[in-house]
């Protein structure tokens, strides 16, 4: 009983060292891309929608197409 408890409590760990790690490696990627680009407007190709701010349409969910 007390080996499966401390299973439980591992994997736990390993899962939420896991998931802090994939965030601090995708933060950087993400920044770098849009800090400049989500200012200016777009318009989306699949619905036609004029995006004002962001890289993904707000109406279809479709990301900004990289010019
Ligand atoms: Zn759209």
């Amino acid at each position: 009983m007390l080996t499966y408890f401390l299973w439980i409590i591992l994997f736990a760990i390993l899962i939420l060292f896991a998931g802090a790690m994939a965030w601090t490696l995708k933060r950087p990627q993400e920044e770098s891309g849009e800090s400049e680009e989500d200012l200016e407007e777009w318009t989306c190709p699949s619905c036609g929608f004029q995006v004002q701010m962001g890289t993904e349409c707000i109406y279809c969910g479709e990301k900004k197409p990289i010019v």
